[in-house]
């Protein structure tokens, strides 16, 4: 499968709040992309609808060219992370793998391997219930991580990371991008992707307010306002 993500006018409101109006990107393979902005922006809304988890009203969001709910194995295809808190409090992280890599058809012995790629084999076996943030966020991790999908989509990944997990989660993303995948990974906080993202996607109120190579700087990002320098200078 090509591995890009293309989002193109998204529309979508809860009520009265228009939660994507407009809403247009593309995430290129071999890439991290930045996807970052505000609280309220609109970032997990647009996973949620490239996912099939929320209908959008208008617009279309495709993964390697198809909508997502048309392929047969997603987990294989595409790599999500959207909510942490997600894990059974009773069943052991590895548990946790095995079932859901059975669920969609895969080996369980990859199991063992994302467990390793994500710092987690010593803890393999101890139930969810006691785990951190940061430890929910890696076995999330794990998960998106089961079917070697060549797009990944990884929603504020970094939450509850502590410093040593936020060093150790840019040398992921990167090496993941390196070996050729589409990264998508969302942000409200700038300095937590500008050293990691090849790409940044800044967004605010619904649609995207910058769309730029880390060589065009963004000093500043708030209000739905930016205001970009070029690496060149003023
Ligand atoms: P972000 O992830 O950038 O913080 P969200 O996509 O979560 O932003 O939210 C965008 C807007 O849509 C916010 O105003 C949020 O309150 C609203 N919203 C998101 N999901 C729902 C929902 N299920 N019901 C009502 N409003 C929602
Ligand atoms: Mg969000």
């Amino acid at each position: 499968m090509q591995a890009t993500i293309e989002v193109n006018g998204l529309r979508k409101r809860f009520g009265r709040t228009m939660a994507l109006d407009g809403m247009s990107f593309t995430v290129s393979p071999g890439q991290v992309t930045g996807f970052v902005g505000p609280n309220g922006a609109g970032k997990s809304t647009t996973m949620r609808v490239i996912l099939g988890l929320d209908a959008a009203d208008e617009g279309h969001a495709l993964v390697g060219g198809r909508p997502y709910t048309s392929l047969r194995t997603p987990l294989s295809h595409v790599g999500a992370l959207l909510d942490a808190g997600a894990l059974q409090p009773g069943r052991t992280a590895r548990n946790h793998l095995l079932w859901l890599a059975h669920s969609q058809g895969l080996h369980g012995r990859r199991v063992d391997e994302v467990l390793e790629l994500v710092g987690m084999s010593s803890a393999a076996r101890r139930r969810a219930g006691g785990f951190s943030l940061g430890m929910r966020q890696r076995i999330g991790i794990a998960a998106a991580l089961l079917g070697d999908p060549p797009v990944l989509m990884l929603d504020e990944p970094v939450n509850g990371l502590d410093p040593e997990g936020i060093v150790w989660m840019r040398g992921l993303l990167r090496s993941l991008a390196d070996e050729g995948r589409a990264v998508l990974v969302s942000s409200h906080l700038m300095s937590e992707l500008e050293d990691t993202a090849d790409h940044l996607v800044v967004v605010g109120r619904g649609r995207v307010i910058a769309d730029t190579g880390v060589a065009e700087l963004i000093t500043t990002a708030s209000r739905g306002r930016v205001t970009l320098r070029t690496a060149a200078g003023p």
